[in-house]
């Protein structure tokens, strides 16, 4: 079904400039294409992974004023040119990324706009760039022999560029790279804690983005056949933003839609609203801020999620089931001391979170860490993967010390945990979801991805999320999304996803809260099974009946204090144990 849409809209592309269309509508349908490369990237950063850029029409004006500057200096051919702009945008993204891409919150949109602004001043300032004239003349693109100088002969090359985008992008989104900048937008800590490099990724969509706006420059110069600062301002890149709200922010295709409707709107509205106000001005500007407001009230998903909810949703035909298994680490010696925690401390302010404890897990056991609430359970949690840093104290994995690496780090080295309140990416797939715990075990980058040389390797990988399914009993409802799983099957999904990493200590964080008697009894029966297999657990959980039956020892916290460690005979014997929980002097 979306397979012969997408065969149709290139047909219809292909057939379009050999009708009999007005000129008018094919420069139109020109730059609705150019604009439709900017939004693409602006879907990948701003829709997909949740950072904002408002610097988008300057990366456009640094491709179309390379292309301009060395065609008319220069003479050198426009396919050089583009691959010029790509690089000097590939210089600016980076530097402009690696500043503030580690920072969080407000400064990736606050660096944009300065930058936005800053290059349109310095375009308008600059001798040899024509200040703000810009440069006239720019020769067209020569394809063969045939000179790109009409607007039907543009159509084509500007097209097949647009399509072939929108084709990686969405090989990019259903690919392991893919899914970890799918992760970045609920934060970063799950995405660490599967062993994604969450900067990396954030800097490798900012560029993404950077690049396809740059090639749009470079059209743009060739199309026009001039360039001057104005359409790379910061209106330009609120409007680009506009598009992408509108279309869709998080759907490829959106971008079309969106830079389509905001183009056909624009132009009707230049030539309704002087005549019906009875004034000339940029009047369409009051409109489309008007209309953005109700689209975020009304319709957060833009207009391509009602195109999007119409439309069969793509379930993936299972290809995976003969791939090859995916190497696995060797497993700890029965018995071996696998996590060794050594007086750890963590004080928030004048809070003492977690007090001096020291506890061990051995490699076949299932230890509970048990206490009432705020007794500093989740913080210890959080000192042993790394994403809280101890005040002091060691923790060793297996014998090496681990407590000042940094979680994607711990990941990798073995350690694996689920959250107490699930962290997941609710528009994917149960089964993208616990691919994405078996990050780490791949290596395939964003080309490949984007070019489809990545299918073995992602066939390995969903078979090994597949595999962990089935173990959690969770395989019927691999293809569903996990937003609409209820929240125990969410919660031993990011237990299936904490085994694809395949590690050798598992953290689970409250696993049974939500699950019904007989789904407890079934996670009872996995997590034996897996500490039969060698793998050792480390278990929070307020169910008593579970742990007590489940567990070969037991470590009690209260007040971030070490109570008592024991066998669940000698916890359940203890006088401290029970006061503790009864609220009790003791
Ligand atoms: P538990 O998981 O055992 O219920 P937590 O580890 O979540 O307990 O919390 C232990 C104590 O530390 C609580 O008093 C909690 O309020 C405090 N705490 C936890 N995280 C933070 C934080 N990031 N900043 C300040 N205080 C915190
Ligand atoms: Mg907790």
């Amino acid at each position: 079904m979306r397979r012969k849409l997408l065969i149709a809209f290139v047909v219809l592309l292909a057939i379009v400039p050999q009708l009999p269309v007005p000129e008018f509508w094919i420069t139109q349908l020109n730059y609705i294409g150019m604009y439709t490369l900017v939004v693409l990237g602006l879907v990948l950063l701003t829709g997909i992974a949740g950072l904002t850029s408002f610097g988008q029409a300057a990366f456009v004006g640094l491709g179309a004023y390379t292309a301009a500057y060395l065609t008319l200096t220069y003479d050198v051919s426009p396919w050089l040119t583009i691959f010029a702009g790509l690089v000097v945008t590939t210089f600016a993204a980076l530097v402009l990324g690696w500043v503030t891409l580690r920072m969080s919150g407000h400064f990736l949109p606050l660096a944009t706009i300065a930058w936005g602004l800053s290059l349109y001043y310095l375009l308008g300032n600059m001798e040899v760039l024509g200040k703000y004239d810009g440069l006239m003349g720019v020769p067209a693109i020569y394809f063969f022999n045939i000179e790109l100088n009409t607007g039907r002969h543009f159509f084509y090359l500007l097209w097949v560029i647009v399509v072939l985008a929108a084709i990686g992008m969405t090989h990019l989104l259903d690919s392991r790279s893919g899914r970890a900048i799918r992760a970045l937008k609920g934060g970063v800590t799950m995405a660490e804690a599967m062993g994604v490099n969450t900067f990396r990724y954030k800097v490798i969509a900012f560029l993404i983005a950077a690049l396809l706006a740059s090639v749009s420059g470079w059209l743009f110069a060739h199309f026009q056949r001039s360039v001057n600062p104005s359409p790379f301002g910061i209106k330009m890149s609120i409007e680009y933003l506009f598009m992408a709200v509108i279309g869709g922010v998080g759907h490829v295709w959106g971008a079309l839609a969106g830079a389509a409707l905001v183009k056909v709107m624009e132009d009707q509205l230049q030539a309704w609203l002087p005549t019906l106000l009875g004034a000339s001005g940029n009047y369409e500007v009051i409109v489309f801020g008007i209309l953005l407001v109700l689209v975020l009230k009304y319709a957060r998903d833009g207009v391509w999620d009602f195109v999007e909810q119409r439309l069969p949703r793509n379930v993936r035909a299972r290809d995976w089931g003969d791939a090859p298994r995916l190497p696995e680490s060797t497993r700890p010696a029965h018995g071996e001391v696998v996590l060794d925690v050594q007086a750890v401390r963590k004080e928030f302010g004048g809070l003492v979170a977690v007090n001096d404890v020291s506890f061990q897990v051995r490699a076949g056991e299932i230890v509970g860490l048990i206490g009432p609430n705020g007794a500093g359970k989740s913080t210890t949690f959080n000192l042993v993967t790394g994403v809280l840093r101890a005040t002091r104290g060691e923790v060793r994995l297996r014998g090496k010390r681990i407590e000042a690496l940094r979680s994607r780090e711990i990941a990798r080295r073995g350690i694996s945990r689920t959250f107490q309140h699930v962290k997941m990416i609710p528009t994917m797939t149960v089964l993208e979801n616990v691919a994405l715990g078996a990050h780490r075990r791949g290596r395939g980058g964003v080309v490949r991805a984007m070019l489809r040389l990545d299918r073995d390797e992602e066939r390995r990988l969903l078979r090994e999320a597949e595999r962990q399914l089935v173990r959690i009993g969770l395989d019927d409802h691999m293809h569903e999304l996990a937003g609409n799983l209820a929240l125990g099957p969410q919660r031993l999904m990011e237990i299936a996803r904490a085994l694809a990493s395949d590690p050798a200590l598992l953290l689970l964080d409250e696993p049974a809260a939500g699950l019904r008697l007989l789904e407890k009894q079934a996670l009872a029966d996995v997590l034996r099974q897996l500490r039969d297999e060698g793998l050792s657990i480390l278990l929070v959980e307020h169910d008593m009946d579970l742990v007590m039956g489940l567990v070969d020892r037991i470590v009690v916290m209260e007040f971030g204090t070490l109570l008592i460690e024991g066998t669940p005979e000698q916890v359940q014997a203890s006088p401290a144990v029970r006061a503790a929980y009864l609220g009790t002097e003791h």
